[in-house]
């Protein structure tokens, strides 16, 4: 294979484009456009190019050609290229590091090397040339042994010096990345499983959001953006392209959803290409998604069927088992109010024989002007309150863009009633990995229930605990009506474990014990009540919420013989 490389023969692009073809046959050119234009013509079969190194950052000349080179289809990229790049000064033999009075090296080099330089060779010139491998050229035809290079340890051979430093890059993880490209007719093999990057370009115009539109497109789908770079647009001051590099091939569902999407929106999209990714580039730390469920074939039997696991699904939160026999309770306040607040509750559900701890730091609210929840700040008391506690956190996230920072926090992700068919906040919920709580919506049918059960299931995340809180019915004596058929009902129908929600079912206070164990008696397998210090003084819910006092004798009944337990181990370990 014929490549065309930047530089002379022993630049760092010849070593890249060699670890993709070992045997080629290098093309040297002057600048990256000359790489394009040489491709192009067909004096080469595939070029390479440097697009990124580690330390210093984008080379720009690479970015300010893809458009032209890559927006016409007349070319294609083909793969990514990862090369640690170290960097080697030489010189002519019989130099030494005392008698250089300058040295040559193509700017992206000298930046590598600039901590090295500064300490050993502070007086001596600093001359830009056009590549590596050509300053060694230039010092070895100048026959001068005050000149020296920094180019990669294989031109000193090639051009007949000798190393006088080596590895003098400011950082030893040092690496540029390259991309290859051939002619888009010519057939240049490709692994068919990737893993692929796909890399674009998006002009957007100066509205508040449009370039977030972009990342959202991505982010919504779960897919990762590696990189995003953005240059001026030269003949508009002041306005900007950005380049993105996401994974995924174009052609996945997913990148062809976001690509649309921001094809409609932006004031310009051009798709550069996708291209076979290096094996331990960027794409290493993002976890793959699964295709969505609806460009693959239909299960026949639904992921949330009985007949799945008909021995139940147990999902464990530490050693907190939904599923697994005893009953788990989970208490809290319907809002996280103040971090003494929140610790003092966390506190008394401890103490009282909860196993969890609830509490909102974004709340669903009937009116916009109601306390809306402590947002980070009530993530963090949560947190700190599992600290003093050891209480496992469940809490609510209302929209897909939060699902991040929640699941941060939070052992177990709450999708409340109102967003039980909230599709694209269940999917993202699904991705982060975290257990998660799917409230019935109040008016939902078991069915419409289950189905956003499938959603997350299907998402690949197979810990999803239901949680029937009520639904609506003509009845106007209690905030809901406790749907305990439905507890009853979906044992059958699905493997996933259920709990109950009384405090929202009942909305108020006396009727959440007897809901509760009436719940427990139904099959359900936890229970999720709201607790507050003092409920006269709750700033959401506190009708409903039960006193401390309450809740202890609830968790009595919960929990009977756990207080017996406990006594027995206290008296046990403290026997002499
Ligand atoms: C809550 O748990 O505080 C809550 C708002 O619940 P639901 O979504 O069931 O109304
Ligand atoms: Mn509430």
């Amino acid at each position: 294979m014929r490549i065309a490389i930047q530089g002379t023969v022993g630049s760092f692009s010849e070593a890249a484009a060699r670890r993709r073809w070992p045997d080629l046959e290098p093309v040297p050119c002057r600048e990256v456009q000359d790489v394009v234009a040489c491709v192009r013509e067909g004096r080469a079969d595939a070029g390479i190019l440097p697009i990124e190194n580690s330390l210093i950052g984008s080379v720009t000349t690479t970015y300010d050609l893809l458009q032209e080179a890559f927006g016409d289809g007349t070319l294609r990229l083909t793969h990514e290229v990862m090369l640690p790049v170290h960097a080697t000064l030489m010189g002519l033999p019989g130099a030494d590091l005392a008698g250089l009075r300058r040295v040559l090296s193509h700017p992206v080099a000298l930046g590598q090397c600039r901590i090295w330089l500064g300490k050993h060779l502070p007086h001596v010139e600093l001359v830009s040339a056009w590549d590596t491998a050509g300053s060694a050229e230039i010092v070895a035809r100048e026959g001068n042994r005050g000149l020296a290079a920094i180019a990669a340890r294989q031109a000193a051979d090639a051009h007949g010096l000798v190393p006088l430093a080596e590895r003098i890059e400011d950082d030893p993880s040092n690496q540029t990345r390259f991309l290859t490209f051939t002619r888009a007719d010519a057939h240049v093999p490709q692994s068919a499983n990737g893993p692929f990057k796909t890399s674009l370009i998006v002009c957007v115009d100066h509205k508040p959001g449009s370039l977030a539109l972009t990342l959202q497109a991505f982010g919504a789908r779960g897919v990762n953006v590696t990189a995003l770079q953005s240059r001026p647009e030269r003949s508009k001051p002041w306005t900007y392209r950005f380049y993105v590099d996401v994974g995924g091939a174009a052609g996945d569902p997913r990148v062809a959803e976001a690509l649309e999407e921001i094809g409609a929106l932006a004031a310009e999209l051009v798709i550069l290409g996708s291209y076979e990714a290096w094996p331990d580039g960027a794409l290493r730390f993002a976890t793959p998604v699964p295709t969505p469920a609806h460009y693959v074939q239909k299960p026949e039997i639904p992921l949330v069927d009985r007949r799945r696991n008909p021995a139940g699904t147990v999902v464990a939160i530490g050693d907190r088992e939904f599923g697994g026999g005893t009953p788990v309770l989970i208490a809290g306040p319907c809002s996280v109010e103040s971090e003494a607040m929140i610790l003092e509750t966390a506190a008394l559900v401890a103490a009282g024989g909860g196993d969890m701890l609830r509490g909102g730091a974004y709340k669903p609210r009937t009116s916009p002007y109601d306390f809306q929840g402590l947002g980070v700040k009530g993530l963090r008391y949560l947190a700190r309150a599992r600290e003093e506690t050891g209480l496992p956190v469940v809490t609510e996230v209302l929209s897909w863009e939060e699902v991040p920072l929640v699941a941060h926090f939070a052992d177990m992700l709450q999708i409340g009633a109102r967003n039980m068919q909230n599709f694209s906040l269940l999917r993202a919920a699904s991705r982060s990995g975290k257990p998660i709580l799917l409230k019935r919506g109040a008016g939902a049918t078991i069915e419409e229930w289950l189905m956003a059960a499938e959603y997350i299931l299907a998402e690949g995340n197979p810990n999803v605990v239901l949680c029937e809180r009520g639904i609506r019915t003509f009845e106007r004596a209690t905030r809901h009506t406790l749907d305990l058929n439905a507890v009853a009902l979906v044992r059958e129908r699905t493997h996933l474990p259920v709990v109950v929600d009384p405090s929202h079912a009942a909305g108020v206070s006396s009727l959440v014990p007897p809901l509760g164990l009436a719940a427990l008696a139904a099959g359900a397998c936890g229970l999720i009540v709201e607790v507050h210090p003092n409920p006269s003084a709750a700033l959401s819910d506190g009708f409903q919420s039960l006193d401390p006092g309450q809740f202890a004798a609830l968790a009595k009944q919960v929990h009977p013989g756990r207080d017996q337990r406990a006594k027995v181990l206290k008296a046990v370990n403290s026997e002499p």
